[in-house]
């Protein structure tokens, strides 16, 4: 044998051997837990006030002149009737007319508070005839689902703390920690006002938290294929926001006589090349650490791969960039949603625009992306304009005493699932108190099949008897947990 060729098969056995090892080494210990789960309120009082809530018609709008807000009034004081204690025993304060903050003093002045967070209002129910059941009327039907705009998004999680308060008010707990409540009124139209004022209201009062849960990932199943157990998903960061208008002026008139390029062409054009050229793939913390967690719980072809990213990295980026959401994980997506020429089919457009809907990943700013989108397009006939941006959340450290009271207590409530940090694709109202907290966490306690979440911002918005029961036991438990071990 050539001794060249022989080098190659020792270096392939070598490197056999090394992917064996690694991938037989990929294991992940489940941590212990205390499986006793502390008392709890009644889970026909949460199902029962849920049902209530979901009554109001707190449907949010971008335009704060055609908002209902008469409707919020209307929950405020069904709120001061449903909870009494809560409502004599803590402070409340006013955000923005509408936002809520309640304010329980802990014990211990020298322990920094926890927030407890979540929002009043809900997106439009669309069109009334495609639902089942009248979005409003929080119907329960026999195969044990409570009907509703907001159940899922995100009234339960806002019953689920209240009773959680309200019961341990009544049980004659006193916290050591101080605890604030805080339930924005415009989240679904980006929160400027609610939580974005009340982050203000807390530096004003230099108040900052030791630990944050806002709504965020569920327990799922078929989410990650693969993998066999129900992943819990805890959010620790968002990606951001970017609008970019893209327009052309050139010269418009008849189209009998039109020029080489027009104006709708070049923007054409340069959609087609964004299109082309996407924004580079890129492994970021979290999603690693989201394979990492998850790997070992997946079939053996994936656990090769996982557990040896040293060496199928970029194999593993071009599988994960084939499909929707894994793709979302890994790179700055590029979405044209709106387009706009002249008004006749006739007339040559004047001026042509588009708007482009990017989410960025960690570590791209606003001003990166929009260099690339510069570079890509390489015309200097199109101009850009910048319309709306969020810059990507930071992301919450995962090694920390918060985040393991927090998985521990999914455990506790979800004792199957293997939880896992995740970045999240769309925004929540808890990026506004990053300056406040450095431990922020996006959990809804709920066990949902992925097609139950397609329901959220949709028709049919529903959620499992089941899953109020797990809401209320999770909170419950978390404050506990929190006030004991944090
Ligand atoms: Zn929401």
């Amino acid at each position: 044998m050539h001794p060249a060729v022989l080098t190659c098969l020792i270096a392939l056995g070598l490197l056999m051997l090394v992917i064996t090892i690694k991938t037989l080494l990929f294991k992940r210990q489940i941590p212990v837990i205390d499986k006793t789960i502390t008392a709890y309120p009644k889970v026909n009082d949460a199902v029962k006030h849920l049902r209530e809530i979901i009554g109001f018609k707190t449907v949010s709008n971008a335009d704060s002149a055609k908002t209902n807000w008469q409707e919020f009034l209307n929950l405020h004081k069904w709120l001061q009737e449903t909870y009494p204690a809560t409502h004599s025993r803590l402070e409340k304060i006013i955000i923005s007319d509408y936002t809520l903050i309640y304010h329980w003093k802990g014990s211990d002045p020298t322990r920094k508070p926890v927030l407890y967070t979540a929002h009043q209002d809900v997106v439009p129910v669309g069109d009334i005839e495609k639902w089942i059941h009248n979005p409003y009327s929080g119907d329960i039907s026999e195969d044990g689902f409570l009907w509703g705009r907001g159940s899922l998004d995100i009234k339960i999680q806002m019953i689920a703390i209240l009773e959680t308060i309200e019961f341990q008010l009544l049980q004659g707990y006193s916290p050591q920690r101080g605890i604030y409540l805080c339930f924005g009124h415009d989240e679904e139209v980006g929160g400027k006002l609610g939580a974005a004022k009340a982050a203000e209201y807390f530096r004003n009062q230099g108040v900052s938290f030791s630990f944050l849960i806002d709504e965020g990932g569920a327990v799922t199943n078929n989410m990650i294929s693969g993998l066999k157990k129900p992943f819990a998903a805890i959010g620790v960061g968002e990606k951001g926001y970017l609008d970019v208008e893209l327009s052309c002026t050139q010269k418009g008139g008849h189209s009998s006589m039109p020029p080489a390029e027009t104006a709708l062409g070049l923007i054409a054009r340069a959609i087609a090349k964004l299109e082309k050229t996407q924004f580079p793939l890129k492994l970021t913390k979290v999603p690693r650490e989201m394979f990492k967690n998850l790997g070992p719980f997946m079939p053996l072809h994936y656990r090769i791969i996982l557990a040896n990213l040293w060496f199928f990295k970029p194999l593993f980026l071009l599988l994960m960039a084939g499909n929707g959401a894994p793709n979302a994980m890994i790179r700055t997506t590029t979405a044209p949603t709106m387009a706009s020429g002249s008004q006749a089919p006739n007339v040559l457009a004047a001026r042509a625009a588009a708007t482009i809907n990017l989410r960025l990943l960690t570590g791209t700013s606003s001003n990166q992306a929009i260099a690339r989108i510069r570079r890509v397009i390489r015309d200097k006939r199109i101009e850009l304009k910048t319309l709306l941006v969020n810059e990507p959340s930071e992301i919450s450290p995962m090694d920390t005493v918060q985040y393991r009271i927090l998985s521990e207590t999914i455990l506790q409530v979800f004792p199957d699932s293997v939880v896992s940090p995740y970045l999240m694709l769309g925004g929540t109202d808890a990026i506004k108190y990053q300056d406040i907290c450095e431990n922020i966490f996006r959990f809804c306690p709920m066990h949902v099949h992925s097609s139950e979440l397609d329901r959220i911002h949709s028709y049919n918005e529903r959620i499992s008897l089941k899953n109020i029961e797990n809401a209320v036991i999770f909170f419950s438990q978390l404050f506990v947990n929190i006030d004991n071990k944090l």
